[in-house]
């Protein structure tokens, strides 16, 4: 159930709602909004009846809610959500380009990569510390060292850091060097690392998980949400199929159907997505037209040389040819609504 209050409600009556809730034994959530109030409830096993609460003061509505997410619906907030990461705001019609190696392997070849990204006018640098890797033996990541990179870019280079967080244990740590916490999708259903990240205020990029269906990504978000952290991007990165020439299907269709059911703001991961360099672009370039609030691309000095992801990882004159392209279709797409 949805409770939308009127736009002059007051804090009060809002209150008077709220306590309400947290009487009957369940769990409001004030819902930020442009326009006016919306309280969500949630912990109910059944529908609630709309009586509870259509004769206190200030309710303009109570709104049935059809789905198992709900703060993450569009049902619920029919506006979109913008998540803003320094000046760049995700979800508000542009493109937010996420740009940087898979992983942080040195400094050297961190500081050419934020360069590239940061000449050609991107704001948000991605790269792995702590790498959750298939095999134990190979690279993990630069751990704390590759923290230390990352912050030091972000001075240097004036960027926004992009940086996935692999477990609730080291969640503060890199918390303090992140701008975007990133959960990975071997994560996407890590309920602990969930619920502390939901406990932060800052913002939260949530892979798909590679057998996930959308719906599991959904209530996935929903954790973050529930505890209320609203600041969740949410991240199609292929999705495992009977296909193996590629290394995932990048689901476009995924971009679709999020923008659809959800208010969250949806950026496209072409690079894990399909896994093949030269794939990377058009496929970067279609979900700008699908409607993705932003790209992530892996970019590498030596592509060949990478710890990781180097068969997808594009070179620096690939990266800038696609960020000029990107930037065409997204005036394009803002004058073609
Ligand atoms: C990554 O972004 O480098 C990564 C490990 O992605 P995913 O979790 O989508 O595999
Ligand atoms: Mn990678």
């Amino acid at each position: 159930m949805l409770i939308l209050m009127h736009p002059d409600a007051t804090r009060q009556q809002i209150d008077a709602v709220r306590d309400r809730i947290k009487e009957i034994g369940l769990e409001p959530h004030e819902i930020p909004g442009s326009m006016r109030v919306a309280i969500g409830i949630t912990g109910n096993q059944g529908a609630l009846s709309p009586e509870l609460f259509t004769h206190f003061g200030g309710v303009a509505e109570c709104v049935p809610v059809s789905q198992p997410y709900k703060l993450v619906s569009r049902e619920v907030k029919p506006e979109p959500t913008i998540v803003e990461v320094g000046d760049v705001r995700i979800g508000d019609g542009g493109l937010a380009v996420i740009a940087g190696p898979c992983s942080v392997e040195s400094r050297d070849q961190v500081f050419r990569a934020a360069e590239a990204v940061a000449q050609s006018g991107v704001k948000l640098f991605r790269g792995g510390a702590f790498k959750p890797r298939t095999s134990p033996y190979a690279f993990q990541g630069l751990k704390q060292e590759g923290l230390k990179l990352l912050d030091e870019v972000r001075s240097e280079f004036g960027l926004r850091i992009v940086t996935e967080v692999k477990d609730a244990e080291t969640l503060n740590e890199v918390a303090q060097v992140a701008d975007v916490l990133q959960i990975g999708a071997r994560n996407m259903q890590n309920f602990t690392l969930l619920e502390n990240a939901g406990r932060l205020r800052m913002p939260v990029l949530l892979k798909r998980g590679m057998s996930a269906t959308l719906k599991e990504l959904f209530m996935a978000a929903e954790y973050l949400l529930s505890l209320g952290n609203f600041e969740v991007i949410l991240c199609e990165r292929g999705i495992r199929t009977f296909e193996t020439m590629t290394r995932n299907t990048f689901d476009l269709s995924a971009v679709v159907l999020i923008k659809h059911h959800s208010h969250l703001p949806v950026i496209a991961d072409p690079s894990h997505g399909v896994g093949i360099d030269y794939a990377v672009p058009p496929l970067a370039k279609a979900a700008v037209l699908a409607g993705a609030d932003g790209v992530m691309v892996e970019v590498h000095p030596e592509p060949d040389k990478a710890l990781s992801d180097g068969q997808q990882s594009l070179t620096f004159d690939a990266y800038n040819k696609l960020a000029a392209e990107l930037r065409d279709l997204t005036a394009w797409r803002t004058a073609h609504p």
